[in-house]
């Protein structure tokens, strides 16, 4: 690992257009499973398909249920040292902005200011009504009435449908959500890729923006991704333990 962090080092000191993109692996070690891994979500909990959320009353009273189970892991985490590694490359100027298919909000929490984390996939802490597109209200206040007994909770404002801010399978991204992540991926040298299987659309093509535009990728996921190939340098190692020796690198020069 030393010599690929050493040459991870030199091309963020040389190149200075350091974006780091993240999946479901840079929060495992903060214990918030990925999807795919066994014991993961999915293992317990169909995925949810956007148009039965909206068709169906029994398919949002389902999804608030596995809410009600899903969202504390997410009130409980805590940055581990890779956010912390991650925040402190920001503060100090040598990491632009971060990427992430995350909904945790464990890149704010380890010191990348909200306005440079584009969160492509939303964040589970906030809920907006479907219907009026004005209603917003933090998830935690929504799930007290879901406890209460409001199986399916509606907008305070217009009656209609609330979900949390996260893209659910068959739903669309936010188109400027999505637009900012291909215009840092591309103007990004190197993409720092960390914890993403890089198997689902969009995930799977911002990388190739860095790419076509003759920036370098390197990789921090345990296993292989299909992007590899095209990969300056891969690591096989835990994020946590990459990033964190990667900052101690990079800022004892600074
Ligand atoms: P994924 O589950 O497809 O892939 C995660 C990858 O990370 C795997 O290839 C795994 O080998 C690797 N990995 C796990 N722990 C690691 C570690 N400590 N160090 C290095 N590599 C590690 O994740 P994905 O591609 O991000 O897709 C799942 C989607 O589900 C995401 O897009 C996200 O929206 C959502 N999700 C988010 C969270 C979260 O916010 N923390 C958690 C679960 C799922
Ligand atoms: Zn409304």
């Amino acid at each position: 690992m030393q010599e690929s962090l050493e040459k991870l080092k030199e091309l963020i000191e040389s190149q200075g257009k350091l974006v780091v993109f993240t999946g479901a692996g840079m929060s495992t070690e903060s214990g918030i499973p990925d999807f795919r891994s066994p014991g993961g979500v999915w293992s317990k909990h169909q995925p949810i398909m956007y148009q039965d959320f909206l068709a169906s009353k029994q398919a949002r009273q389902d999804y608030w249920a596995f809410y009600l189970d899903w969202f504390p892991g997410f009130v409980q985490a805590q940055p581990h040292q890779g956010h912390v590694a991650l925040g402190r490359l920001y503060q100090a100027g040598l990491l632009g902005a971060v990427v992430t298919q995350n909904v945790d909000g464990l890149h704010q929490a380890g010191g990348v200011a909200d306005a440079d984390v584009v969160e492509i996939h939303g964040s589970v802490f906030t809920t907006a009504c479907l219907d009026c597109q004005q209603h917003q209200e933090p998830t935690n206040g929504v799930l007290d009435r879901v406890q209460a007994g409001e199986a399916d909770p509606a907008c305070p404002s217009c009656g209609g449908c609330l979900k949390p801010s996260t893209i659910s399978f068959g739903q669309g991204l936010v188109p400027q959500d999505l637009q900012r992540a291909a215009e840092l991926c591309a103007a990004a040298d190197p993409l720092l890729v960390v914890g993403s299987s890089l198997v689902v659309t969009p995930a799977a093509e911002l990388p190739l923006a860095t790419l076509a535009r003759g920036g370098s990728l390197a990789i921090i996921n345990h296993e292989p991704t299909p992007l590899d190939e095209r990969a300056s340098l891969l690591f096989r190692d835990p994020a946590g333990e990459v990033l964190a020796a990667l900052a101690g690198n990079l800022l004892k020069d600074v």
